[in-house]
């Protein structure tokens, strides 16, 4: 039923190409978009320290003929892109915290969940999630340091990378889930269709999964190719996502637009007909390109990110030419994406600001010497131009710059680069 061959790069130490679909198996899969070869976004050296020898993976975006699911072309082994120090909190981002207070809302509305319902958030990072869910029981699961901060916070974390093994010790000892939710983590997890199948394992007869994802039709729509790196294996249309959960089983019986990363989808699945299924789930599906229609998307899609790097680099040569001096504003994991394939350096950015507290600070821009900074140092130095990295959270970001005092020009690189 699934795939035999997939690209499993867990415990390889290296990386391992993806050959055929991690979904349905089909190959050959076609390439869409060469970004060249990057670093692992979450390695960052500190300032000053000596250069060494680092990997570099190719990126390459690849789509499956037979699913449409579109997909990255190399699997990386997860103790390199998720290492232990692994510096994202989802805490430090208003838009993030503010949807997931709007997804627990939503979730213990329509599925009327009760006190000792169960909820378990796999890629539990720091708690903000469940933090909402406290009127219920929950548990995360978070194999990174960060998971501490959840536990520190009252929110019980396991320490664990999510398997089926995982799964089943879970359910012993904790009996079976009411509502599994995975926020921005399922499409990092290489052998989808053993997260799934653990998944399954955890929830009940009438439990629910709910899956936050970054929506591969924005990401075509806005120009999105920085969110491109081996963190992310698969982008998810509603269409490719009910597919694959359909293999197991699993209906997807609401789906919706929401704001975060740039434009992702929740999506709701149950068993088959134990949920009615919601008139959000065809609309949704209808507005998707399918086939020859996805692959037309897709070459357009690849056109326009060549002449936007084109345009950004254009730009900034205009602003060097001046004289300028250019920093960039928070270094999200896509800032490193951007950086590296538009060929940024330390000497065309002087450095990058984060806020107060982030744990980037003191490191360098994964591939590059462009340091990461305290954000003081913005108002103090003025520089004539910002570039911001989080664009797609530029409408919060911008006028909280400008209310604290920085002058210079601002700008956003993607979609199309421009000044604010
Ligand atoms: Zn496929």
């Amino acid at each position: 039923m699934f795939p035999a061959k997939v690209a499993r790069a867990a415990g390889s130490g290296a990386s391992v190409p993806v050959e055929c679909c991690q979904v349905c198996g089909h190959a050959p899969l076609t390439n869409v978009l060469s970004l060249g070869y990057m670093p692992p976004v979450n390695q960052m050296v500190a300032i000053g320290a000596v250069p060494r020898q680092q990997p570099w993976f190719p990126t390459n975006l690849l789509h499956c003929g037979k699913c449409d699911l579109v997909q990255i072309g190399l699997a990386v082994d997860p103790t390199i892109i998720f290492p232990p120090e692994y510096p994202y909190t989802s805490g430090t981002t208003k838009l993030l915290r503010d949807n997931f207070a709007e997804l627990h809302a939503e979730a213990s509305a329509m599925l009327k969940l009760g006190p000792q319902d169960l909820v378990i958030d796999i890629g539990s990072n720091d708690g903000t999630l469940l933090s909402n869910f406290k009127s219920h029981r929950v548990l995360g699961i978070e194999p990174t340091e960060v998971g501490k901060i959840a536990a520190s916070r009252g929110i019980p974390t396991l320490q664990r990378y999510f398997t089926p093994e995982t799964a089943a010790e879970v359910r012993r000892e904790h009996g079976p889930a009411r509502v599994v939710t995975a926020a921005n983590c399922f499409a990092h997890i290489e052998d989808v269709h053993a997260i799934v199948e653990g998944i399954l394992e955890l929830l009940g007869p009438d439990g629910v999964f709910i899956s936050e994802s970054h929506y591969l039709i924005g990401l075509l729509d806005t120009l999105q190719y920085d969110t491109v790196y081996h963190e992310h294996l698969r982008y998810y249309s509603v269409n490719s996502l009910a597919n694959l959960l359909q293999m197991h089983g699993l209906e997807v019986f609401h789906a919706r637009p929401i704001p975060t990363h740039g434009g992702s989808i929740r999506v709701y699945a149950a068993r088959r007909g134990v949920q009615p299924v919601n008139d959000s789930v065809a609309k949704m599906l209808a507005s998707e390109p399918r086939g020859a229609a996805m692959v037309a998307r897709l070459n357009s899609f690849r056109d326009e990110v060549v002449l936007s790097k084109l345009r950004l680099f254009a730009m900034i040569r205009n602003l060097k030419e001046a004289g300028a001096h250019i920093c960039g504003i928070s270094a999200p994991s896509r800032a490193s994406t951007l950086v590296n394939y538009v060929g940024l350096d330390e000497g065309i950015i002087d450095y990058v600001c984060e806020i107060a507290g982030s744990l980037k600070i003191g490191k360098c821009m994964p591939g590059t010497s462009i340091p990461v900074v305290e954000e003081s140092r913005l108002f103090t130095d003025q520089p004539d131009a910002a570039i911001i990295f989080s664009w797609h959270i530029a409408d919060e970001l911008a006028p909280k710059l400008r209310a604290k005092g920085y002058r210079g020009k601002l700008i956003t690189p993607l979609p199309v680069p421009r000044e604010l």
